[in-house]
């Protein structure tokens, strides 16, 4: 599709989003941007059908910046429990009280100062800035990246600069102006156009090029290329860590602890580590002061990050003595949880997994009786 044709290419979205676009999702038909910026922010590497009802429970506890500003972290990780990537839940936070200190509570409306809020990229933005205050700017989102590199033909992995900023180029180039559009709010039903073609007909697998309305002039359906675009991430092995996870369970409870505000999970609750070199016996003996026994064994598998993979080790072990329990409960970043309390918290989802494969059936009664000895 040559540039020639940029009023097209965004009439041709604009008619098809009058026809077939998502018009009342929770989030749209206001231009508040606090549910606004919430919602891209949970929409990010999110589908809509999941984040619908973490947005209305999130908007029904914290209805506006100072609410949310004035909770605490523990109670927004809480409430992102099950949508995973925490930290834009930490950063939705931080973002929050940065607004009531540094602009009296109140959003910023400059694309600079959005865009320095914590937790939003470029094209976060620039949605933000189009939807709330109805500005001309161009979105990129992975959604938009695959249209445009299927549409005009686009090769090159768009994680890479370069090719990131080609994409960047086509999507300002093709932003419509008032006059081309004739609409009054042309640049907001452009831009929720471009989104929901990306995510419901120029989806990642099967694409429905059959009723796309860009079709006509899409280079990767006119050469068959639509397989092959968006370019994938060139083959590179990532590095392997590995870890053991120490699931210790008293009473029919497991023990989860608070890690530290910064590396991976941060200030999520989790269960104990160590190393695979360490012994699991001697270490639940040194730091909680517990005898334990082995469980049913459970199965390693893998949880990849953008930069490695972990191998993770789960060791189901069962207390059997705690000599120092009152130390243990004066402990804040360590608690029991039952496994309905444990799935509701702020918890990664490695260990989402393995406590939602903790039920009572697959455990020995004694497991979930209380302690066999006197503590
Ligand atoms: Fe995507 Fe197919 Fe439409 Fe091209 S024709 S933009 S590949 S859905």
């Amino acid at each position: 599709m040559p540039d020639s044709s940029k009023p097209e290419f965004a009439a041709k979205l604009i008619d098809w989003h009058g026809l077939h676009g998502r018009k009342n999702l929770p989030w749209q038909n206001t231009c508040d941007p606090y549910p606004i910026w919430i919602s891209e922010i949970m929409l990010q590497q999110t589908q809509v059908s999941t984040v619908i009802p973490y947005y209305v429970r999130f908007l029904q506890r914290y209805p506006n910046i100072s609410t949310l500003a004035a909770a605490s972290l523990d109670d927004v990780l809480a409430q992102w429990s099950g949508l995973g990537y925490y930290s834009r839940g930490r950063n939705l936070h931080k973002a929050a009280r940065l607004i009531v200190e540094d602009h009296a509570g109140r959003f910023p409306d400059k694309i600079d100062a959005i865009q320095r809020l914590p937790g939003v990229g470029r094209s976060t933005a620039a949605a933000i800035a189009v939807f709330a205050f109805g500005k001309r700017y161009a979105i990129l989102d992975g959604n938009v990246k695959r249209v445009l590199s299927r549409c005009f033909g686009m090769a090159g992995y768009a994680g890479l600069k370069r090719n990131e900023q080609r994409l960047w180029q086509k999507a300002e180039g093709l932003l419509p102006d008032a006059a081309e559009m004739r609409i009054n709010n042309h640049v907001e039903v452009y831009t929720q156009a471009l989104m929901d073609l990306g995510a419901t007909v120029c989806t990642r697998a099967q694409p429905k090029c059959a009723v796309c309305p860009l079709q006509e002039d899409c280079l990767a359906f006119r050469e068959s290329r639509v397989k092959e675009l968006p370019s994938r991430r060139p083959g590179k092995k990532l590095p392997e860590r590995e870890t053991s996870l120490l699931i210790l369970i008293r009473q029919g409870k497991i023990l989860l602890e608070k890690r530290l505000p910064t590396g991976i999970w941060a200030s999520l609750w989790c269960f104990p580590e160590i190393s695979g070199a360490e012994d699991a016996y001697r270490y639940c003996s040194s730091r909680f002061g517990m005898e334990v026994k082995p469980l049913p064994p459970m199965d390693e598998f893998h949880h990849t990050f953008t930069h490695f993979k972990l191998r993770i080790r789960p060791l189901p072990l069962q207390v059997v003595s705690l000599s120092s329990k009152a130390a243990l409960e004066r402990d804040a970043e360590v608690k029991w949880f039952n496994r309905d309390d444990a799935l509701d918290a702020a918890i990664p989802a490695p260990v989402r997994k393995l406590v939602a494969k903790i039920d009572n059936s697959r455990m020995p009664p004694s497991a979930m009786a209380p302690l066999e000895r006197v503590e």
